[in-house]
């Protein structure tokens, strides 16, 4: 159609071509990322003023935002002092009464006005000492053209130099004569538009920009109006494509090996067992045993609770992958938890298996390692992200393990799947991710829960503590330290070198030394050589060392079942997760477990976060507080893992639309090769484009 083309075009056009801007604008614009007229229409208002209700001058009575229309006289230029600044007065009048008027750096308007117009103005009225009420630089417009009073006013946020008051200007002057509806074509199928009772994007973004005379002013504020649901449900869906693409580009692969799980293999798991499952523990095994056996890769997420005992789920997958002939990576955050995860599992596997430890120091000294890992002789590399280095080869990499995987970006899970030739993927985290999230970044993942600790455990009990009560808090400590127990205190990194951390760390280690007297302690930070650090977590573990003195270093993973105190210094300065993160380090036995919560002055925000992590063990409601009281901003990262960003969409508060979205991605994943869907493929296809890093998926 023609129609369409020439529409198409308009969206299209540069926006130096439109009427109103210059140069000097369309610079502004284009630094603000705008440079089409199409771009520009989706720079939304983020809210409304209701300016429809105009005033008779001779019912203003009070201060405060004011809408009133009439005739403008007796203006004039008032001299100032001031340099660049000057000042016009005059007087708006109306059939019912006057007011004075002073506009700021207007010096053009007493030539500008007609007489004999009628002009809207919204402002401020303010009262003088004297009792005189004057409105104060209003928006002053012919009132048979008004778009800043009069009616909804769209409210934008500031665009690089550009105010709020100049983008209405120009969204208005862009919208001007065009029909919307027509003019922008909707990408979103009609059968899902009328399934979700949704308008087309063109009248959503023109009801957006231009709500009409009898609009509901607080759904527009509150983004309830159908208007943004149909953007809300529009961006949702683009990502839930992104995803399911992704993983319908996973599933598609088939990969080489193949396993077989026979009852010799069972026994052999069984015997390296060192306690009984719990039933959630099983019911994932199960559900990684059916994947491996699957001729496609396997794509899963292990979640569960710190504590939950994610490792020994990972240690039985390991099992299963060498006795089918493969090799197992197994990839942490931290030395200090590859070291641990390496001594674990050399523990239940090493009189089977040859393990190796590839941390960044192993792997950079040992060539000999290197070649018995690429010769296959090796058959389980546990480590850092020194396991991703160019250096390291495997010779069948069949299971690719990640631990705490919140820790790692998208590229590293993809750098190590690249070490194998379509190895299968587990990846674990113990940050519970509320469904949002879930559903948001990890949809091309399938899902495994451990919703279940096992048999015994206590939740720590948890006490703020100001910290004008330190001493108490650490008689308490010698207390428990006198009875046999072992514990933590944690400090915050708060410098902003790590060498500087580490000195603050050792000094306020020294002090909690002596606070503590004949009880053995160690300082552990990341700064340490990883001997020292390894020698310390040892002689924790063995109990020689009672207290262990540390950074966050220890905040994940780290497992110490003996473990029954914690105190964190400081804890005004750690996010919600990473305290759930730190009290998971106790509570890991049969034993009661308590936590301390030291903390200094709080904010508001530091409060609620501090009152809802003593609260409750449940590292769920943990992570949807935080969710809620941080908003999903970096906590999701979609830009980090290359998918399309959000503007309009709130993960949390439009969980529905996010669920509807999910369910339709799904479905329509498949056909999206069919006709009715072309524009919706094309346009995914240009958001996946867009993409930073190339050549990952
Ligand atoms: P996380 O899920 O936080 O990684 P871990 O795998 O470190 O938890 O397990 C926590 C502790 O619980 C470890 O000491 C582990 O040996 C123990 N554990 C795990 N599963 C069981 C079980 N079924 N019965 C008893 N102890 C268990
Ligand atoms: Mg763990």
């Amino acid at each position: 159609m023609s129609s369409e083309l020439a529409d198409r075009s308009w969206l299209e056009t540069p926006l130096r071509f439109l009427k109103g801007i210059g140069p000097v604008r369309a610079r502004q614009l284009a630094e603000a990322g705008y440079r089409t007229v199409g771009e520009l229409l989706f720079h939304l208002p983020h809210r409304y003023e209701d300016r429809r209700h105009i005033l008779p001058l001779a019912e203003v009575a009070e201060a405060g935002p004011t809408t009133v229309c009439g005739r403008l006289h007796d203006l004039r230029v008032v001299r100032v002092k001031r340099r660049g600044f000057s000042l016009v007065r005059g007087v708006v009048e109306d059939a019912s009464g006057q007011l004075p008027v002073v506009w700021f750096n207007r010096p053009y308007l007493p030539s500008q006005v007609r007489p004999q117009q009628a002009y809207l103005l919204h402002g401020e009225v303010h009262r003088s000492e004297m009792g005189r009420l004057e409105l104060v630089n209003p928006s002053t417009e012919p009132a048979a053209q008004a778009i800043h009073a009069g009616r909804i006013i769209a409210v934008y946020p500031q665009a690089g130099e550009l105010g709020p008051t100049a983008m209405r200007r120009l969204l208005s002057a862009a919208l001007a004569h065009v029909d919307l509806v027509h003019a922008v074509p909707d990408p979103l199928p009609a059968e899902l538009r009328t399934r979700h009772h949704l308008p087309a994007l063109g009248q959503a973004l023109a009801d957006l920009h231009l709500p009409g005379e009898g609009v509901d002013v607080e759904l527009l504020n509150e983004r309830r109006s159908a208007a943004h649901q149909r953007l809300i449900y529009g961006e949702l869906l683009d990502l839930e494509l992104a995803l399911s693409d992704r993983r319908a580009e996973q599933r598609g692969r088939q990969k080489r090996h193949r396993y077989a799980i026979d009852d010799p293999l069972r026994e052999v798991a069984r015997a390296v067992l060192p306690f009984r499952l719990t039933a959630a523990q099983r019911r994932a095994l199960r559900e990684i045993a059916e994947d491996l056996q699957r001729p496609q890769p396997m794509l899963r997420l292990l979640q569960g609770d710190v504590g939950s005992g994610k490792t020994i789920v990972a240690a039985l997958a390991i099992v299963l992958a060498v006795e089918n002939g493969l090799q197992a990576a197994f990839m942490a955050p931290t030395e200090l938890l590859a070291e641990q995860h390496h001594r674990g599992l050399a523990r239940l596997l090493g009189g089977r298996y040859r393990l190796a430890l590839v941390s960044g120091r192993t792997a950079a000294e040992s060539a000999a390692l290197r070649a018995d890992l690429a010769a296959g002789s090796i058959q389980v590399a546990v480590g850092t992200h020194a396991l991703i280095q160019g250096a390291v080869a495997f010779e069948r990499l069949g299971l690719a393990i990640i631990d705490e995987q919140h820790r790692f970006g998208v590229v590293q899970r993809q750098l190590l799947q690249a070490k194998g030739d379509r190895p299968d993927l587990l990846v674990m985290t113990a940050t519970p991710i509320p469904r949002s999230l879930a559903l948001a970044s990890y949809g091309d993942l399938d899902v495994s829960v451990l919703d279940e600790l096992p048999p015994g455990r206590h939740p720590v009990a948890t006490e703020l503590k100001p910290e004008s009560r330190r001493r108490e808090v650490y008689r308490q400590l010698r207390a428990d330290l006198a009875t046999g127990a072992r514990g933590y205190v944690v400090f915050p990194l708060i410098e902003a070198s790590e060498r500087v951390a580490a000195a603050s760390v050792e000094e306020q280690g020294e002090e909690v030394r002596s606070e503590l007297g004949e009880f053995a302690s160690a300082v552990v930070h990341g700064q340490l050589p990883a001997e020292e650090r390894q020698r310390a977590l040892a002689a924790f573990a063995a109990g020689t060392v009672q207290v262990l003195i540390a950074t966050t270093v220890i905040e994940v993973g780290i497992d110490v079942p003996e473990a029954t105190v914690i105190v964190i210094e400081g804890a005004e300065r750690f996010g919600l997760a990473q305290l759930h993160q730190l009290r998971g380090r106790v509570g890991r036995s049969e034993r009661p477990s308590r936590c301390v919560a030291l903390h200094g002055r709080l904010s508001v925000q530091g409060r609620e976060r501090l009152r809802v992590f003593a609260g409750t063990n449940d590292g769920f409601a943990i992570a949807e507080a935080d969710l809620r009281i941080r908003g999903p901003g970096d906590l999701l990262g979609t830009r980090q893992a290359g998918l399309p960003t959000l503007r309009v969409a709130h993960l949390e508060a439009d969980i529905e639309w996010l669920e509807r979205a999910a369910a339709d991605a799904r479905q329509l994943q498949p056909r999206l090769g069919e006709p009715a869907y072309r524009e919706l493929r094309r346009r995914l296809d240009r958001l996946l484009g867009e993409r930073a890093a190339p050549g990952l998926d």
